[in-house]
């Protein structure tokens, strides 16, 4: 300190990136300033957890970790995941500048690759909700479950407009038409928006649900009209309501890989859409974006001049730093765009409050699976039901009717929660806490007692006063669910339900599915059908419906065709479904 008179020299404080009264613009400046090159290029890189180690997070000043579907921490509880999180967490703060990490997962239905948490129904049933507000508290919840166990970026929603059900995305879908991705990015205000906030991501950019033939990771033959006018509305609401990152899709639009289009990635999302956040490839996408395995300097070059700010991969993330490095060395990056992708990261992560508060909230474990959560979960089950026959008022059921229920999906908690959920596939099985249809339907009827359950239907007589198939698709993910020959229902689902079709008893089938499969032939022996979509872990919410303790609201978000032939099938194409866009019937 200054003696005799002269002005006193500040103590040297903390370096203003880290003072968190100033704006967030004048921290990102400072610290911006302050990195290296190696830093820069380390905030860009998010390899998953299996292949990097908290040392390496050190090192590289790695910007992000993922789990994706198939790298949850093991044992797979929440102490132990806030454990894993908060272990990158200080291996990066361990690094001269202490720029924090975000850590990624798809927590698409909920915090999904969580034991024990709790599971609401795949996006196309919230799309048949159409419920806004109820999607902002799905998002809102999810978050709460993340932060008890330090994950602080979620890879949702996905805002794809599904274009032909034998997609194997479609049920990540809210629906065919861009209104309805649109109204459900309140996600987005749900996850970002409340105490515990995570940062979202609006995916796959953009046209993913437009391909050829519905082929996952497929070109969307699409004009730039059509493009504009179907696929991207879902990402300008996302933007508006200042979603924090874009992820690319896998995809092409008329030959192009995604993830090298300048135009749409720089041009319209940055500049025409006003996007301020950062844009994520999606997992290994520079892999294959001149179709051959793995990436080269020139892919590096391509996608981050086309506008990615971070790269998302497995085993090959050092190659992408080295490769990253010489492009810029080399003049081939200029340094601006290297600053304007940490701009953007850093910016989300002031944002966040990662600077102040890195470490996982474990205040919030109390939420994983609570009553609460559970209890809005069976609500959305409940109002996304949709009544698609029901002959001679079949439903709703009473309290006290004799019911016999079969069907793979009837008490199977895997099947009825379907792909991304415990691992990337899904399973059926046991596979975590929850309510099966089964119980629901126990739960609810007046007395178990009424109940009698066989998987395969055999026992099944006409003492009864229903009898409920409840069967449809095994889990799936991505381009596993791709069914170019078309969606049937599978051959013991049939012989379950004439199993029931011949005790004479009135027959209710309840689809479990991702996405309308070819009934229509089958229809006419049918009294009662109800589309359960992929509800979940609360099966209870669809025997609400089924014994009319809530309404049947939900309207179908997807034309549902009226054989396989038909597919693509869209509202307003001019075929004649089986069902239209819209449907659904009251009690
Ligand atoms: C999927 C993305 C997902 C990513 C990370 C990719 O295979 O296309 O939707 O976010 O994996 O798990």
């Amino acid at each position: 300190l200054a003696v005799g008179g002269g002005p006193a020299r500040a103590e040297p404080g903390p370096a203003p990136y880290l003072d968190p009264r100033l704006p967030i613009a004048d921290r990102v400046r400072d610290l911006l300033a302050r990195m290296s090159l190696d830093d820069k290029l380390g905030q860009m890189t998010q390899p998953e957890r299996k292949y990097v180690t908290p040392d390496d997070v050190t090192r590289y000043r790695i910007g992000a970790v993922l789990s994706s579907g198939g790298s949850a921490p093991s044992p797979n509880t929440p102490p132990s995941w806030a454990d894993m999180v908060d272990g990158y967490q200080r291996a990066a703060l361990a690094a001269p500048l202490r720029v924090p990490i975000l850590y990624g997962v798809d927590a698409v239905h909920g915090h999904n690759t969580l034991q024990d948490a709790t599971i609401f129904p795949h996006d196309i049933g919230l799309g048949a909700s159409r419920d806004p507000e109820l999607v902002r508290g799905i998002g809102a919840a999810t978050a709460e479950e993340l932060a008890g166990t330090g994950v602080n970026w979620d890879f949702a929603p996905c805002v794809c407009v599904a274009r032909d059900d034998r997609w194997g995305r479609t049920y990540e879908s809210f629906g065919e038409v861009p209104e309805l991705p649109s109204m459900m990015t309140t996600l987005v205000d749900g996850l970002q928006g409340g105490p515990a906030r995570v940062l979202a991501t609006a995916k796959h950019f953009v046209a993913d649900g437009g391909t050829a033939g519905g082929e996952d990771r497929g070109d969307a033959l699409i004009t730039e009209a059509e493009l504009r006018a179907v696929h991207l509305p879902p990402f300008r609401e996302a933007v508006r309501r200042g979603v924090g990152s874009v992820m690319v899709s896998y995809s092409s639009w008329n030959g192009l890989k995604m993830h090298r289009n300048r135009y749409l990635i720089t041009d319209v999302l940055k500049g025409e859409l006003g996007f301020g956040g950062f844009v994520v490839s999606d997992y290994n996408g520079l892999d294959r974006l001149d179709d051959t395995p793995g990436f080269t300097e020139d892919d590096v070059v391509a996608a981050v001049n086309a506008g990615i700010d971070m790269v998302m991969m497995s085993t090959e993330w050092r190659g992408f730093i080295d490769h990253l490095r010489d492009a810029v060395n080399g003049g081939r990056v200029p340094m601006s765009r290297i600053d304007d992708a940490n701009r953007r990261i850093l910016t989300k992560k002031f944002e966040l409050g990662l600077f102040e508060h890195p470490m996982a909230n474990r205040s919030y474990m109390k939420t994983v699976g609570s009553a609460a959560h559970r209890a809005l979960a069976r609500q959305a089950v409940a109002k996304s039901q949709v009544v698609l026959k029901n002959q001679n008022n079949t439903l709703p059921l009473d309290d006290d009717d004799k019911v016999f229920v079969a069907g793979r999906s009837a008490n199977d908690i895997g099947m009825q929660s379907g792909g991304w959920t415990i691992t990337w596939q899904g399973k059926p099985g046991p596979i975590t806490k929850g309510t099966t249809i089964l119980d629901g339907i126990r739960q609810v009827a007046q007395s178990p007692d009424n109940i009698t359950y066989e998987k395969d239907g055999a026992g099944v007589d006409g003492s009864y006063d229903a009898a409920i198939a409840v069967v449809g698709e095994k889990p799936y993910a991505e381009y596993h669910g791709d069914r170019p020959d078309g969606l049937r229902l599978d051959p013991e689902d049939l012989k379950t339900i004439d199993r029931l079709r011949a005790a004479e008893t009135p027959v209710i089938v309840v689809l479990v599915s991702g996405r309308p499969l070819d009934v229509a032939a089958r229809l006419p022996g049918w009294d009662a059908l109800v589309a359960a979509w992929l509800p979940g872990t609360e099966g209870a919410g669809v025997a609400d419906v089924l014994y009319g303790e809530t309404a049947p609201t939900g309207r179908l978000p997807v034309t549902w065709m009226r054989d396989n032939g038909q597919q693509p099938i869209n509202k307003g194409d001019g075929k004649k479904p089986l069902f239209p866009f819209g449907y659904g019937l009251n009690y």
